[in-house]
């Protein structure tokens, strides 16, 4: 169960009235005629179930009771053989012809019903996506991995749970007119007393479903608390070992757990109340039916039913009868329930689906000649934040210069990057590639020239050769390797044991920070990207891969335009420019001479570093003091550590 119900993000735009008919309407439509197919196969194989019961009345009458002619309703009496015996044979090829057909419609339509709903269920599957991943990094900002996840498979499988029981429903609803038809031929007006039977058991079903479905409410929600929960425990695991906090996981897992324990009972109880009435009324209306019958059979019938009734037909009367129990139960416990689910989620799905998404491929394609790269008094706010995160930024990377960019945490560093690849637009101010405005070009094409590295690099599950591939279709091994050289991750992966074919974890966990950066690097450098930025690793890491990071920077400079994030300012001291970001403000610029020589932040900063703090300036002294939290500002500005 998700949570994700609660999410306002995820509004239905107002073209669509019914989400879940809006999806059928565009998903199953391409299917219409196997849905047709299985539709009608389901009704029609509800005429062959329903005969066998009805046979048997017939010829227990006329057969073993000998009580009335065999007559069968709808068929003609010129078909009936008039031996005994003929009329036996008659009988079992009926039962067996009965079979047959349902047994040959039921597959039929099970077989075409399932093909169509797993090919509507894949193309929504795949489209919410396609969607999805089309989305800016706005939409991800503001939502939980988890909560979008759960749209892909909570949501497409509860439409998948609606679409079998939408099947039944339609088995349940026909099974139940065709047993009605039946036995309206035999004795109509027993017939119509006995509709006060599925009545009942759908006032009952009624009764059941709204008053439990408040506490289903409940329910779910302490799932998601259950989850969440125990999520946060088995994810902090080696905080909560460090802690030796166990007990209090344990006793924050059981409240949760207790509370779901409770909520679920009541749910329970009330199932238990509504099966043990809707039994109690099935059966003992079976007690009543035979009671009546019998009595009509033997004292013949009162004024108001008319005409008398056989043993047959009661037999056939009280098959029916007990064959309706379980379907009405079926149809107001399951199918309303996945119905209300499905509802829930075709919001979801189509709220995803529906909602203009930038498309990727408008635009013009950007042409790289040179590589520079200029931000024009760029103002940047993200939308989810009050706050203005960049003002008035303007620097220009030259063809082929490293620029390092850095600054206290949360400076807007990274800001500043995501703006070049257009993840989030400038509010004012441009952001050009030689001299294209990158809001101007198309995403994708824009991006197919830029190479990043992320400082929390993400591998994917897979081998590191397939790792460095990632971003180039069929990248023969010699390039693979090739990259990896130049960002200086050769010589550790030729010492793993299985070389490049080495599996990394979801995250490549086995690996170090470092080595996970490296490995971006040799991916990003493999795409031979005109542009490359790097951010780089802040998690300490230790002096030999810090000489690695730096040497891979080294090496990079001079061949294209890259833009470094630096947290150790060591890292970027060779860089042909060092922009220096402050609040949102670039605060100066320059070599790493010229901007010691100039003693302001940079300078500061610099001496913190490398441990000449009696030199640093009373004003950096002051403006941390004033900081909330001075140390830890300052500290961030040495090491780099990242406040998350
Ligand atoms: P830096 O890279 O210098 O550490 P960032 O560019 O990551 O700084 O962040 C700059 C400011 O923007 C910080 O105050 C941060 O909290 C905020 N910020 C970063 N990303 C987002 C986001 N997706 N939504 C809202 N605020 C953000």
């Amino acid at each position: 169960m998700s949570e994700s119900s609660d999410t306002p993000e995820y509004e239905v735009p107002d073209h669509v009235d019914n989400p879940l008919v809006h999806l059928i309407r565009r998903y199953a439509s391409p299917y219409g005629a196997r849905y047709a197919v299985a539709i009608v196969g389901t009704a029609l194989a509800q005429i062959p179930q329903r005969v066998p019961a009805l046979v048997v009345g017939v010829a227990l009458d006329a057969i073993l009771l000998s009580s009335t002619p065999y007559d069968l309703p709808l068929v003609p009496s010129g078909w009936v053989p008039t031996t005994t015996e003929g009329q036996v044979t008659f009988t079992i090829g009926l039962l067996v012809g009965a079979f047959a057909l349902d047994g040959a419609l039921t597959w039929l339509s099970g077989r075409v019903a399932g093909t169509a709903r797993l090919r509507t269920l894949h193309d929504i599957r795949v489209d919410t996506f396609d969607a999805l991943v089309g989305r800016e990094m706005d939409f991800f900002d503001r939502r939980q991995t988890g909560d979008v996840m759960s749209v892909l498979n909570n949501d497409v499988s509860n439409l998948n749970g609606f679409g079998n029981n939408a099947v039944e429903g339609l088995r349940f609803v026909t099974q139940i007119a065709v047993a009605f038809a039946f036995m309206a031929l035999l004795h109509v007006r027993l017939a119509a007393l006995l509709l006060v039977l599925p009545v009942g058991l759908a006032l009952l079903g009624r009764w059941y479903t709204t008053r439990v479905e408040p506490v289903y409410e409940d329910v779910r929600e302490s799932v998601g608390r259950i989850n969440a929960r125990l999520e946060d425990s088995i994810d902090g695991i080696a905080t909560v070992k460090s802690f030796a906090r166990e007990d209090r996981e344990r006793t924050a897992v059981a409240d949760a757990s207790r509370e779901y324990r409770d909520r679920n009972w009541s749910v329970i109880r009330l199932r238990l109340i509504f099966n043990y009435s809707s039994w109690s009324v099935s059966s003992y209306s079976f007690v009543g039916l035979f009671a009546v019958g019998a009595y009509i059979n033997l004292n013949g019938a009162p004024p108001f039913l008319g005409r008398s009734l056989t043993a047959g037909t009661l037999l056939t009367f009280l098959l029916y009868s007990k064959s309706f129990y379980g379907p009405i139960r079926q149809l107001m416990l399951d199918v309303l329930d996945s119905y209300e689910n499905a509802l829930a989620s075709s919001k979801r799905i189509v709220a995803v689906l529906e909602t203009d998404r930038q498309a990727n491929e408008t635009g013009d394609d950007l042409r790289v000649t040179e590589g520079r790269i200029e931000y024009d008094r760029v103002d940047f706010g993200y939308e989810s934040s009050d706050e203005q995160q960049l003002r008035d930024v303007s620097f220009t990377a030259e063809p082929g210069s490293l620029v390092g960019i850095v600054g206290p945490t949360g400076a807007g560093k990274s800001t500043i990057t995501k703006l070049l690849f257009r993840f989030y637009e400038a509010d004012a101010g441009t952001v050009t590639v030689d001299g294209q405005d990158v809001t101007d070009v198309s995403p994708r094409s824009l991006r197919e020239h830029l190479g990043y590295v992320s400082q929390d690099p993400f591998l994917f599950y897979g081998t590191i050769r397939q790792n460095i591939g990632y971003g180039v279709d069929d990248a023969s091994d010699e390039d693979i390797e090739h990259a990896a050289k130049l960002a200086g991750a050769h010589e550790f992966v030729t010492g793993l044991d299985d070389g490049y074919d080495t599996q990394v974890g979801e995250r490549g966990e086995s690996l170090s920070g470092g080595q996970r950066q490296r490995i971006a690097i040799a991916r990003a450098l493999l795409r031979e990207p005109e542009i490359l930025v790097l951010d780089e690793a802040t998690s300490h890491v230790d002096n030999e891969t810090e000489r690695q990071i730096q040497e891979s920077i080294d090496a990079l400079a001079g061949e294209r335009t890259t833009l470094a994030i630096a947290h150790r300012l060591s890292t970027v001291r060779n860089a042909d420019t060092i922009v220096v970001v402050d609040d949102g403000r670039v605060v100066e610029q320059g070599s790493h001479e010229e901007l010691v020589e100039r003693d302001g932040l940079y300078a500061d900063l610099w001496r913190v570093q490398v441990g000449d703090t009696d030199a640093v300036s009373e004003a950096f002294l002051q403006r941390a003091r004033a900081e909330d939290r001075p140390s830890e500002r300052i500290e961030s500005a040495v090491d780099g550590e990242v406040s998350r």
